[in-house]
């Protein structure tokens, strides 16, 4: 992979889009803009085993190689990266990137291990691949500003380039985790979008109380029987703080539990005062 690299950054940069593969339209979304804006358009696929914690969906995670390799190459990426865990970690790995405060609470809460795991493989990826652009979806809100801050705090000589989040016409934002769940529990997910949506509507018609707001978020979430709540809550969209006054930007983010999938969504609501 390193020579490879090596040997296409004489035809432009590269860009890297990490993933942990069976690719929908927002990893295709990704695809398109690391395409059309760098020399050499490199996609990882890599379950990485270190982000996810005990009893979390590791070994369930959905897999489908040839499907993933034809839809790569249909937009056009040049290398396809795709090493075995033996590979990326010696047998006693010893090194972790933690990146704090930002990781703390939301999904950092509820997944202990996993911003270590995601920064640490993300740090590996870049050494590996050494691109100079690499591109995250805002569906994964606080994944993209922990690599932002690690980046920033690593000296790493990448960009991170933000991409928006990518939906099912129902408002469901698109996700290999989408899977997992039942037709009934597919007819229940719109509810994280629909509730997020009503709260920042709120805002926009003058609500400035996080707490107020991130209750209605709760409750609106709740009217769904199949939904359990694990995180809705009101933060500042860069520090990710949380939030008593909503304040220049604010960023609405769920965690909701529907079966067995855990479905993660947000929005960014961005206020005058
Ligand atoms: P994953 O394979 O789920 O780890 O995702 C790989 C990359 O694709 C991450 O940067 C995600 O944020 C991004 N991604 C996943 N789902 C979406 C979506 N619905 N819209 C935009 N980006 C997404």
């Amino acid at each position: 992979m390193r020579a490879e690299a090596a040997a296409g950054r004489a035809g432009g940069i590269v860009g890297l889009v990490p993933t942990m593969g069976f690719f929908h339209e927002g990893h295709l979304s990704l695809m398109r803009a690391a395409r059309a804006e760098c020399g050499l358009a490199v996609v990882s696929l890599f379950v990485n085993p270190t982000q996810f914690g005990p009893g979390e969906d590791l070994a369930a995670y959905p897999k489908d190689f040839d499907r993933d390799c034809a839809l790569a190459a249909a937009e056009g990426i040049d290398i396809m990266f795709a090493p075995e865990p033996g590979e990326v970690y010696a047998s006693d790995h010893a090194t972790f990137v933690n990146v704090e405060r930002i990781t703390a609470g939301l999904c950092g809460a509820s997944r202990p291990v996993h911003f270590r795991g995601v920064a640490t493989v993300v740090a590996k990826l870049f050494n590996i691949c050494r691109p100079r652009r690499a591109y995250f979806g805002l569906k994964d809100y606080q994944q993209a500003r922990a690599i932002e801050t690690m980046i920033r705090d690593l000296n790493f000589d990448v960009d991170l380039v933000r991409c928006p989040i990518v939906r099912e016409p129902d408002g469901v934002a698109m996700s290999s985790r989408n899977t997992y769940l039942s037709p009934e529990e597919r007819r229940a997910a719109p509810v994280l979008r629909r509730s997020l949506v009503a709260a920042g509507q709120g805002i926009e018609r003058g609500e400035r109380d996080a707490g107020a707001v991130a209750r209605q978020l709760c409750h609106a979430i709740e009217t769904e029987p199949l939904a359990r709540v694990d995180y809705a809550e009101v933060v500042d969209a860069d520090s990710l703080a949380p939030l008593t006054r909503i304040g220049r930007a604010a960023l609405l983010a769920v965690a909701v539990q529907i079966g067995r999938a855990r479905l993660i969504d947000n929005l960014v609501v961005e206020t005058a005062s």
